[in-house]
Formats: structure tokens, C-alpha cells, sequence
């Protein structure tokens, strides 16, 4: 059974294609230059013959997050909203900038801020869109998007072609099939697809 599958970091090729040669599948010989993920057997001979150490070799399946204490997720989730606000003052800043310098410079401090804020929702259990956090945050976001942009048909692709790796408690609409992952269906919630209750959900038993 495949494990892993190849994936080429297309900043670090250098088209030498020695992993075009030695791919018994053809997978990595796509006109996007991304792996096709179908058709890769996770065996490994791409990432042995890049001279550019390109590809790496990645799990299919992750193991679930370690658990974070409570108190360390809701500090690091308070910090993250103040680092959000941050980069958007120093983007705004940076957009209204008169000279090159100011525009540079707070230009950099947003991006810091990025990086900051990304290791904080890491530690918040939101890295992996396997972990339980993520596609709980999704369906939150799918049933009541944060705003009229929100791409909520790509969210519910995302959710349904990633499965979480943590043990979740499943709903299923009995009118359209949707399925809501999490350990409580909230009295409230209705379908994000046919707009029924919570009350035409029902559990599923696995
Ligand atoms: S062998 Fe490495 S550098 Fe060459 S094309 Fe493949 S991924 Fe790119
Ligand atoms: S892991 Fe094997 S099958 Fe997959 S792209 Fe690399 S050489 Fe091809």
C-alpha cells in the first residue's frame, strides 16, 4: 500500500529532470511541474536523484497533533489576533507610504509579523490541515463565513478531500448527506448545503 508520495519544491529546481528519467510512472513529468499525485508510487527514486534535493518525500497519512495545554492554545490564539492586527496596520502603513524607505520598512514588519503569527497557530494546533482544529475551524467557517469573500466551495472541497487524523464524532444530513465532523453538533447549527436543523442530523456510529 502507498505510504508517501513525491513532492517537488519548484523554487529549488533546477530542471536537471534526472527525476523524469529515473520515475518508473511518469508522474513527475507534468506540464505544471507539480507531481501528479495519481499516478506517483511513492517509491522514492526522484528524491534519490535530484541533485537539487527538490522533492521530498511526504506521509499520506499524519500522525495526530500532540496535544497542547488549554491555557498555552487560548494564549497563543489571543497573541495571534494581536499579530493580525498588527500586520494589517503595518500593510496599511506601508500602502499610504510617501517614500521608499517608510514603504520598505513597513513592508518588512508585516511580513515579520507573518512569520510570528504563523509559528503562534502552529502552536495553536492549526498547522496540519489534517488536525482536528483546522477542519473545525473550516466547517465554522463554511456554516457562518468571516466575510463575503470566504471561498466557502473550496473550503468544503478542502474538507472533503482531506480526512483529520484525530477521532471525530460524525453527522450526517439526512435530506442532503452533508457530513458536520465534531464532538458536539451545536442546537443551532443548521446545513450549510439545504439549510435544514440540527435535528434532520443524525450520528453516525463507526
Ligand atoms: S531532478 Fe530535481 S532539479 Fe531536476 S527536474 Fe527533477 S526536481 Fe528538478
Ligand atoms: S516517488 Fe517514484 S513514482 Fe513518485 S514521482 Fe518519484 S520516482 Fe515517480
Amino acid at each position: 500500500m502507498k505510504t508517501q508520495i513525491a513532492v517537488r519544491n519548484i523554487r529549488l529546481c533546477t530542471k536537471d529532470c534526472l527525476c523524469l528519467y529515473v520515475c518508473p510512472t511518469g508522474a513527475s513529468d507534468t506540464e505544471n511541474s507539480i507531481i501528479d499525485t495519481e499516478k506517483c508510487i511513492g517509491c522514492g527514486a526522484c528524491a534519490q536523484a535530484c541533485p537539487s534535493k527538490a522533492i521530498s518525500m511526504v506521509p499520506l497519512e499524519y500522525p495526530p497533533q500532540q496535544k497542547k495545554d488549554d491555557q498555552v492554545v487560548a494564549l497563543s490564539n489571543r497573541l495571534a489576533i494581536n499579530k493580525a492586527k498588527q500586520e494589517k496596520i503595518a500593510r496599511q502603513l506601508a500602502e499610504s507610504a510617501e517614500n521608499d524607505e517608510v514603504y520598505r520598512l513597513m513592508s518588512a514588519i508585516s511580513k515579520s509579523v507573518r512569520l510570528v503569527n504563523e509559528d503562534l497557530l502552529r502552536e495553536s494546533g492549526y498547522m496540519l490541515p489534517q488536525s482536528k482544529n483546522a477542519h473545525d475551524l473550516l466547517q465554522e467557517w463554511i456554516a457562518s463565513p468571516p466575510t463575503d469573500q470566504f471561498p466557502s466551495e473550496a473550503a468544503k472541497k478542502l474538507l472533503s478531500m482531506i480526512p483529520t487524523n484525530e477521532k471525530t464524532v460524525k453527522w450526517k444530513c439526512s435530506i442532503c448527506g452533508y457530513i458536520y465532523e465534531g464532538d458536539h453538533l451545536p442546537d443551532d447549527f443548521s446545513c450549510p448545503i439545504c439549510y435544514q436543523p440540527a435535528s434532520a442530523f443524525n450520528k453516525i456510529e463507526e
